[in-house]
């Protein structure tokens, strides 16, 4: 049974949910609100059934949201197939175009990647010792097997390519292009030397072209400070913490396993705001770290808990149990450690007197606010005046990554809200005017505009969660293509879209130097980065820059 031919994942939602949840006018909501609203709304909408909110004209109009099954779409609205540009290849651009080429049988799919090599994040971003999260990669091969797509690889949409360009060649285009920029945390000293983002960090050990040249100071002191408790901060303690010898079975870069076996970081040390139970880590992450071999863990200040850790909501429980037991290697005799301090916020990045690089980091202490239960997820905290300064040899920030606008989108109408760093849409993927939202029913469509994953929701949620938003997407769009609503190019009722796709952009290339590659070139990229990896013993030895990758085509 191939990919298309595997059973669908099936969701349902009623009237009144949607009623409901439209209700909450998520769209004046901010930052993590925005995406935890939506998140409620996803949740609900996977448990219920295939939503069907019908359109008059390009308007959501709640009254006419209806329930009904349905899957396929075998006709389309102007008889010709619908031809989509999906922009970035990671989770969200390859499991919308795996949904809808399989909701919609002649969809043709044209994928933009910048980089010669796809799969964004799972290749970039996902730690090199999670080899089993990247297994996502074998069914994006199968869809990118299919004749109806094509891969545009090494080809920056907004830059290569400009959006208005594609326009008239598409009915529809998806932005999937993730998040490429990272939050800083806005205190003095941030840039200074031995200072590096998570993000930056993570590329450079990943073989992300932009970080080979990073040359992180991992010699420089025994005390790396981490500000962020997400799972990208726990990522950077692992790498930071494992024996070199078990990471060299990973597909790590050969560079970054020279700079880590020649590190002297002997403490690591994880802060947070808030306490453990409001910590964004999950617990397998937390477990994995209390597993390395010889590394310690600094046990934390059990006031942080409840009397009864039983009375806690599941997760969190979990959780107090792994910190509780802490390592079973003894703070005492082991060669390395790690520790999380909660309840404080930096406040700046200092240098000592004769040197320019980072050696310490200033806290503002926090306590939870009196109005607040210290062991509820959402407790707030507020400053005690007091400072506590930890020893840096090298700091990293991990708050956050962040989307960016693309050059051009609001030369075809797509609004970007800088602030919470996603192009506005509906919870559902469709781009949106700014001036409406889900809760207010002058809310516009942008005819033809949808996005999916982390340009749409924000840069949280694993693979699984992108694949369900990116689910949501494609059945919007099946959906309207299926409601005959408008799509790009349509004027007066005529669609005039050329449907030429990639054949009708790529003479509009800016510049002579972009060289699109094709699938077939990713295969033979892919296939050398193997070789080279089996000549060492490892799985993948990646190149670290475009050129390279490049050169084996000319080979
Ligand atoms: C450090 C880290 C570790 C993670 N580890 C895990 C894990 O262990 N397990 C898990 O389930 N999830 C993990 N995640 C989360 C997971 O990676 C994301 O949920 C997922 O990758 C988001 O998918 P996306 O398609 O929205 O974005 P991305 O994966 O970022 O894909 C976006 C793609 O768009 C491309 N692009 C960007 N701009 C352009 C442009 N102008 N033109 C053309 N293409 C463009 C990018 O190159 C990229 O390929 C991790 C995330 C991070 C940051």
């Amino acid at each position: 049974m191939n990919f298309f031919q595997r059973p669908l994942w099936h969701s349902f939602i009623c009237p009144s949910c949607i009623q409901r949840l439209l209700s909450r006018s998520l769209w004046h909501t901010r930052g993590k609100a925005l995406i935890k609203a939506q998140d409620g709304f996803r949740s609900l909408f996977i448990k219920s059934a295939s939503f069907r909110p019908s359109l008059r004209g390009s308007n959501l109009t709640i009254a006419q949201a209806r329930c009904s099954r349905n899957n396929r779409y075998s006709t389309s609205p102007s008889k010709k197939p619908l031809r989509i540009a999906v922009i970035g290849s990671g989770p969200a651009g390859f499991y919308t175009a795996y949904r809808l080429m399989k909701k919609i049988p002649d969809a043709v799919v044209d994928m933009y990647e910048q980089f010669p090599v796809p799969y964004g994040l799972v290749r970039f971003g996902v730690a090199p010792d999670h080899p089993e999260v990247k297994n996502c990669q074998g069914k994006f091969e199968e869809v990118a097997e299919s004749a109806r797509f094509n891969y545009i690889g090494n080809v920056r949409v907004g830059y290569d390519v400009e959006l208005v360009k594609m326009k008239p060649h598409y009915d529809a285009i998806l932005f999937s292009y993730g998040a490429s920029e990272d939050r800083k945390l806005g205190i003095p000293g941030e840039d200074l030397p031995g200072v590096l983002s998570a993000r930056a960090f993570v590329g450079w050990y990943n073989g992300l072209p932009q970080f080979q040249d990073l040359t992180p100071e991992l010699e420089a002191g025994d005390q790396a400070v981490i500000i962020g408790q997400g799972n990208v901060a726990l990522d950077v303690a692992r790498i930071l913490l494992t024996p070199v010898d078990e990471l060299r079975k990973t597909d790590i870069t050969e560079q970054a396993l020279e700079f880590l076996s020649r590190s002297k970081a002997r403490s690591v040390k994880l802060v947070g705001r808030r306490g453990p139970l409001q910590a964004a880590f999950t617990v397998k992450e937390v477990r994995e770290l209390m597993n390395i071999p010889s590394v310690a863990f600094e046990s934390i200040d059990t006031s942080l808990f409840p009397h009864d850790t039983n009375k806690l909501p599941r997760v969190q429980k979990r959780i107090a149990q792994v910190l509780n037991k802490g390592s079973a290697s003894p703070l005492s005799s082991s060669p390395k450690s790690w520790g999380l301090s909660f309840l404080l916020a930096p406040k700046s990045m200092n240098t000592s007197t004769d040197s320019k690089r980072i050696s310490s980091v200033d806290f503002t202490n926090q306590a939870f606010a009196l109005n607040t239960d210290p062991f509820s997820k959402t407790a707030s905290v507020v400053p005690t005046g007091e400072i506590t300064t930890i020893p840096a040899s090298l700091a990293f920030r991990s708050v956050g990554y962040k989307s960016a606008a693309l050059p051009g989108l609001s030369d075809i109408g797509a609004p970007f809200d800088a602030k919470l760093g996603i192009i506005l849409n509906d919870p559902y993927g469709r781009v949106m005017t700014p001036s409406g939202g889900p809760g207010n029913l002058a809310a516009r469509h942008i005819p033809g505009l949808y996005c999916a994953g982390w340009v749409k929701r924000g840069p949280t949620g694993v693979i699984a969660s992108t694949m369900d938003d990116a689910f949501i997407s494609a059945d919007i769009i099946a959906r309207d293509w299926e409601q005959r609503v408008p799509f790009l190019n349509v004027e007066k009722g005529q669609n005039t879209s050329t449907g030429l796709g990639w054949d009708g952009v790529k003479g509009s290339l800016i510049g002579s130097g972009v060289r699109p590659l094709d699938w077939n070139d990713w295969k033979k990229i892919d296939a050398a980065e193997k070789e080279r990896g089996r000549m060492i013993g490892k799985e993948r030895e990646k190149f670290g820059t475009v050129a390279e990758m490049l050169n084996v085509l000319d080979r």
